[in-house]
């Protein structure tokens, strides 16, 4: 039974689906008007991951991303740039959609955009008119009534009385309460605008989410995700919103990752000016590493992106592939006892696999397990395991670091390794005959540091990887 953190109610809970064996999940995507930075690929690693884990359990996952591709900050760049707003948004949707690719993100089931959803986002509006839950002001805004939802603030856990202290209604804004939230813009002189009945203008960015969602999955959902910024106010307007509209609770869970950080504890952000884009990352570091960061955190807790994490991230990547190599060239086999303790460790690993993740998606606690198996493969290997030996143990491996999403794939070249290692150890032990020390310690002391432990035995050197 897989358990999971629901924001709603601050509590872990059984999952339990709407539908048997059926997902459905929708997940706040980005605004499209500059490039993504390592904190969108961060939320969007952890519900590939979190979609991965569904589906190798058996679950058909109906995934939905959309797309904010009308905007303040897009049509502000757009008018920089001189650009049609929505071109600019199009050529900033095909690169994200690239670089998920690139981040071995499964492709989702649709990816619905706000431009393309007008129509029913205008019926939305009305619906809620007409429930008396919104209205329309006189300058051609329309805002949603918090007052007129009683149960407004339950997903952040904030109480009106207490948003209320902090908020004013600016000049300009036609509200009846300074916590009502427009659902409609009216169009200022030369911005993308649309026709409706409150006059041209332009959607407020919640309600897009309710509407889309409506559009792809129903009235009803069973996880609703994003990074925990979206919490206040956008997915407690969300709520606000299609619950209003449908009558019917909305989403089941709402599960929220935490944020990435420099490492200043700073939120990585683009108003902050202090991100790394994904295209940068990638051309410094392989996709894996930046999934491995994700996976050896609690998806809800920040995460620390630092050279220090990469490079952290990096060696466990190493390690995990350094137990998928093949048998060593004079493997001897094991003994047939040895042989079936290897292969039954790896149908245990499995099992606590399982349960780390259905504990609300526990991948350290998964991680830990897989660490176990490779140490276990490893000693085997340096016992004279054949590849038929280690094969059922390295199987699993693949299986489980995939339900992960990790490619670990070997560096160009890298299977090559253990040739020049070999050879590296042969010519120290020549050293050592002449008792060249100093330089026989540095060698072994330089191939540890690439993850390679010699041991000196009485028929020799040995090697493996660590
Ligand atoms: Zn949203």
């Amino acid at each position: 039974m897989i358990r999971l953190y629901n924001t709603l109610t601050r509590k872990k809970e059984e999952f339990q689906t709407l539908e048997p064996g059926l997902v459905k999940m929708y997940v706040c995507g980005v605004t499209v008007y500059n490039d993504a930075h390592v904190g969108h690929a961060m939320s969007a690693l952890v519900f590939d991951i979190i979609r991965r884990y569904l589906e190798y359990r058996g679950y058909k996952v109906k995934h939905v991303m959309n797309y904010t591709d009308v905007d303040d900050k897009i049509i502000a760049r757009a008018r920089q740039l001189g650009e049609d707003p929505l071109a600019l948004s199009q050529r900033y949707i095909e690169e994200y959609a690239n670089e998920l690719k690139s981040l071995n993100i499964l492709p989702a089931t649709s990816y619905p955009q706000v431009s393309k959803t007008m129509p029913l986002i205008i019926e939305f509006i009305q619906g809620l008119i007409q429930k008396e839950a919104a209205y329309a002001a006189p300058n051609g805004d329309v805002y949603f009534s918090v007052t007129g939802d009683p149960d407004y603030g339950k997903l952040s856990g904030r109480k009106l009385e207490d948003m209320q202290a902090g908020a004013r209604i600016e000049v300009g804004e036609a509200k009846g309460h300074p916590m009502d939230f427009a659902l409609w813009k009216a169009a200022k002189p030369g911005e993308i605008s649309w026709d409706s009945p409150w006059g041209r203008g332009r959607p407020g960015w919640h309600i897009e989410c309710s509407a889309m969602n409506l559009a792809e999955l129903g009235e009803q959902i069973d996880i609703h995700g994003g990074g925990n910024d979206l919490i206040f106010p956008h997915h407690e307007n969300e709520i606000a919103q299609t619950e209003s509209y449908t009558g019917k609770p909305f989403a089941r869970y709402w599960i929220h990752n935490g944020m990435l950080q420099i490492g200043s504890g700073e939120k990585m952000s683009k108003s902050l000016g202090n991100f790394v884009s994904i295209k940068d990352f990638l051309k410094q570091r392989d996709a894996d590493v930046m999934r491995m960061l994700v996976l050896s955190g609690n998806y809800r807790a920040p995460l620390i992106f630092t050279d220090e994490t990469q490079d952290a991230a990096e060696k466990s990547l190493e390690r995990l592939k350094s137990a998928l190599r093949p048998a060593s060239p004079s493997a001897s086999g094991l003994a047939a006892e040895a042989a079936s303790a290897l292969a039954s460790q790896a149908e245990n690993t499995k099992q606590a696999f399982i349960e780390a993740m259905d504990d609300d998606f526990n991948t350290p606690l998964a991680l830990a397990a897989l660490y176990e198996l490779v140490k276990a493969i490893n000693t085997a290997r340096g016992d004279g395991a054949t590849d038929e030996q280690l094969k059922p143990a390295q199987s699993m491996l693949r299986e489980l670091t995939g339900v992960l999403g990790l490619r670990l794939q070997e560096k160009q070249g890298s299977g090559d390794a253990d040739k020049f290692i070999d050879l590296l150890v042969e010519v120290r032990s020549e050293i050592r005959k002449q008792k060249l020390w100093q330089l026989s310690d540095l060698i072994r002391d330089k191939l540890k540091e690439l993850g390679v432990t010699i041991e000196d035995t009485k028929d020799g050197a040995k090697w493996r990887w660590s």
